[in-house]
C-alpha cells in the first residue's frame, strides 16, 4: 500500500454551465487521500453494476506522452454511458499530483488509473479517483510473447452503431467478460485472445488493440467496429511508419489472419506483446522489430 498514490477527484465533472474551473480556483477539485482506508460506499454504483468508466495510463521517468488521449478517450467513454462530461483540467491537474507524489517516491513506472462512476444510488454525485500503483513488470511477456485463441464476442461488427446500448466501445468499469474470455483462453492452454465479431470480423483483445503484419504493411481493426479506440496502436503506427512500413486501419476477416506474419497486442501499461500462436498455428517473433517498437513506446 506503501507504494500506491490515491487522489480522490472531489469536482470531477463540469458544472451545469459547462464551465471548467478556473485554475486560479483555490479549490483544485481533488484531494490525497489514503489508500489502506475505505473510500468507497457500498452503495456505489461503480461497485453495484460496474457503472462507470476508467483509463489506465503508463507513465514513465515523469512523462505519460499519450495523457491527452487518454483524457479525450476517458470523456468520450463518459458520454457514451450518458455521464455528465469530465472536467478535464481537474482530472489533469489530479493526474499531475498523483504523477509527482509518486515519483518523489522513486517510481520510475507506474500506471495511474483513472475511475468515474456514476456514485451511489439515487446521489446524482458521480464518483472519482485516481490511483497511481507501480507498473506489474511485462518485460518477460514482450520478450517471450503469448499463445492466443480467437473467441467469438457475440456481437456483429457493426453493434456499436445499431445497438449502442451495448456500450461497445466505451472502456466501462464492466470488464468480466474481458476476464472470462481470458479464462477461456486459460481452459484453451493460450493466454490471450483475440475476439472477432459474430460475423467474422477481427475486433481487439480483451485489454488490448491487434495489429498484423501482412509483409510491410501493418493493419489494426477500426474503431467503427465497437472496439475501445487505442492510444497505443496510434504510437506504434507513428513508429511502423518511421521504420518504412505502410500502416492502415482496415477491416479483417478472421480468415485473413491465417495469411498474417506476425500478430501483437498492444495496450499502455503492457505495452507491445507479440502472439507466437494463434489457435495453436505459430507466429513469426520478430525480436528485433519487437524490442525496438518497445523502446519507442517506453520501455
Ligand atoms: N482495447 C481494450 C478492450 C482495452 O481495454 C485497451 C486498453 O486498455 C485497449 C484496447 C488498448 O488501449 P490503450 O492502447 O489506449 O491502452
Amino acid at each position: 500500500v506503501s507504494d500506491l498514490v490515491l487522489v480522490l477527484v472531489t469536482r470531477p465533472v463540469l458544472r451545469d454551465s459547462g464551465a471548467s474551473t478556473s485554475p486560479n480556483d483555490p479549490a483544485p477539485g481533488f484531494v490525497f487521500a489514503d489508500p489502506a482506508a475505505p473510500q468507497l460506499s457500498v452503495l456505489d454504483l461503480g461497485v453495484t453494476r460496474g457503472d462507470g468508466v476508467f483509463e489506465s495510463v503508463l507513465v514513465r521517468d515523469g512523462r505519460a506522452p499519450a495523457l491527452d488521449a487518454h483524457l479525450a478517450r476517458f470523456a468520450s467513454s463518459a458520454r457514451i454511458l450518458d455521464f455528465p462530461e469530465p472536467d478535464l483540467a481537474v482530472w489533469g491537474r489530479a493526474f499531475a499530483a498523483a504523477v509527482e507524489a509518486a515519483s518523489t517516491r522513486g517510481q520510475r513506472a507506474f500506471g495511474v488509473k483513472l475511475v468515474l462512476t456514476r456514485g451511489i444510488e439515487g446521489s446524482a454525485q458521480p464518483t472519482a479517483w485516481l490511483l497511481a500503483q507501480p507498473a506489474p513488470d511485462f518485460a518477460a511477456l514482450r520478450v517471450g510473447g503469448v499463445a492466443a485463441v480467437t473467441l467469438d464476442r457475440g456481437y456483429r461488427h457493426d453493434a456499436a452503431r445499431t445497438a449502442p446500448w451495448l456500450l461497445q466501445g466505451a472502456k466501462t468499469l464492466s470488464y468480466e467478460i474481458n476476464a472470462a474470455a481470458l479464462r477461456e483462453a486459460e481452459r484453451r492452454v493460450a493466454r490471450e485472445v483475440v475476439f472477432v465479431s459474430s460475423d467474422g470480423f477481427v475486433l481487439e483483445a480483451p485489454t488490448s488493440s491487434v495489429i498484423v503484419r501482412f509483409g510491410d504493411r501493418m493493419v489494426t481493426p477500426p474503431s467503427e467496429l465497437g472496439i475501445v479506440p487505442g492510444t497505443t496502436v496510434r504510437r506504434a503506427f507513428e513508429f511502423f511508419a518511421q521504420q518504412g512500413f505502410e500502416t492502415a486501419s482496415q477491416r479483417l476477416r478472421a480468415s485473413e489472419l491465417q495469411g498474417a506474419d506476425a500478430l501483437w497486442l498492444v495496450s499502455s501499461i503492457r505495452q507491445a506483446v507479440p502472439v507466437t500462436a494463434l489457435d495453436g498455428a505459430g507466429l513469426e517473433l520478430d525480436e528485433g522489430l519487437t524490442a525496438r517498437l518497445n523502446t519507442w513506446l517506453g520501455d
